[in-house]
């Protein structure tokens, strides 16, 4: 296991900002984990960078799990359990199992990052998220020092956000995720995807169509962000109660979907409302094609982003009284 110290963090994360941290880690193991987590330096850990945006100093010390093993734990007539270490990459995983015949992740293609952040804030694309299909989650557990597995309902699984994000933030590092895959009703009703495959039989759709499908709308709508620093959505789809959608209703008309905390609408909607497309804040940009994506333009620093994260936001709210909520960590200072 090796240390680096002032170690810059430029290439591990999707927005290409400069970071040093103070030090930096890879973990290749469970065991060089528990190593690197015996500091007493405060520590943050970081995945593949693509959900958070960086300020110029990371104090302490920064690990970067990355076991990568992916196991077929359990077979049944229907179901397959796979157990899969933090550090594989997400879509690699979609890919691997699609290969493999298990169908389950299709409309999750694409998604940027490791399999360890996914239960992080519960990774969720074109009406599927990670709870769906999330058995457990195979954790450090930093008070006591031991590896355990949490069960899914442990997790607490919301819209973006679990105990992971939450409530028991600092003491869970997440090695390993354990998901209950297997051939099941195709989700195909976000409207996209059905725009897309109107016109063909169902029983020429596959997991793998649908994937395609995803892929090709992702493609077209989102920026790469090996090509185009960004964090995909910037901010959160807000949920509001029925009575602060009514009176959203009387000012704009907007879909509101329902969920079991409130009434969530489409953020980007808010922002392209307000007139915020394409909006440049030195080398930050509101992505003309997504509002919800801002993107560095080449030389952005956290400073311009957060900037201009923090324009819209105050916009939103004076034009619509909607709280907008940010999406990705803010790690370091300045
Ligand atoms: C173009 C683009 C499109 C995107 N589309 C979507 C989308 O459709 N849906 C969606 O949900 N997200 C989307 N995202 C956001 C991002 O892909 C996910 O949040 C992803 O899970 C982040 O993975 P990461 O490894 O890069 O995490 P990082 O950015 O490295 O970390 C994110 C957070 O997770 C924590 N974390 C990371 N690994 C662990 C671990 N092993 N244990 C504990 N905590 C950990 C970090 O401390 C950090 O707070 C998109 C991003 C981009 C750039």
């Amino acid at each position: 296991m090796k240390l680096y110290r002032n170690a810059s963090l430029k290439r591990f994360n999707s927005l290409g900002f400069d970071s040093t941290a103070e030090e930096l880690i890879v973990a290749r193991s469970v065991d060089e984990l528990a190593d690197a987590l015996d500091t007493t330096e405060p520590i943050t850990i970081l995945g593949e960078g693509t959900n958070v945006v960086l300020k110029s100093r990371l104090r302490g010390r920064v690990i970067r799990p990355t076991m990568n093993a992916i196991y077929l734990a359990q077979q049944m007539k229907s179901s397959v359990l796979v157990s899969v270490g933090a550090g594989v990459n997400w879509h690699e995983l979609v890919r691997y199992t699609l290969g493999r015949g298990v169908g389950g992740l299709e409309n999750l293609a694409l998604i940027p990052g490791s399999v360890g952040a996914a239960p992080f804030q519960n990774i969720g694309a074109y009406g599927v998220e990670l709870d769906q299909v999330c058995e457990g989650v195979e954790v450090f557990d930093r008070e006591r020092r031991t590896v355990k597995v949490l069960p899914a309902s442990a997790c607490k699984f919301t819209y973006r956000n679990s105990v992971f994000k939450s409530s028991l933030r600092d003491r869970y590092v997440i090695c390993s995720v354990n998901l209950r895959l297997g051939n099941r009703e195709l989700l195909t009703q976000y409207r996209d995807v059905d725009q897309l495959i109107s016109g063909r039989s169902r029983t020429t759709l596959t997991p793998t169509t649908i994937a395609e499908t995803v892929i090709r709308i992702r493609r077209r709508k989102l920026p790469d962000p090996r090509q185009i620093g960004n964090v995909g959505s910037f901010f959160k789809n807000p949920i509001l109660s029925e009575s602060d959608f009514d009176r959203l209703c009387d000012k704009l008309s907007i879909e509101g979907h329902h969920e079991l905390q409130g009434i969530k609408v489409s953020a980007a909607r808010l922002i392209d409302e307000a007139g915020w497309k394409g909006v440049v804040n030195g080398d930050a940009q509101v992505w003309p094609r997504q509002p919800l994506v801002l993107v560095n333009r080449g030389n952005a620093t956290a400073h311009d982003i957060l900037d201009l994260a923090t324009r819209i936001a105050d916009d939103v709210h004076r034009r619509f009284n909607v709280k907008l909520e940010t999406e990705p960590e803010i790690l370091g200072s300045f």
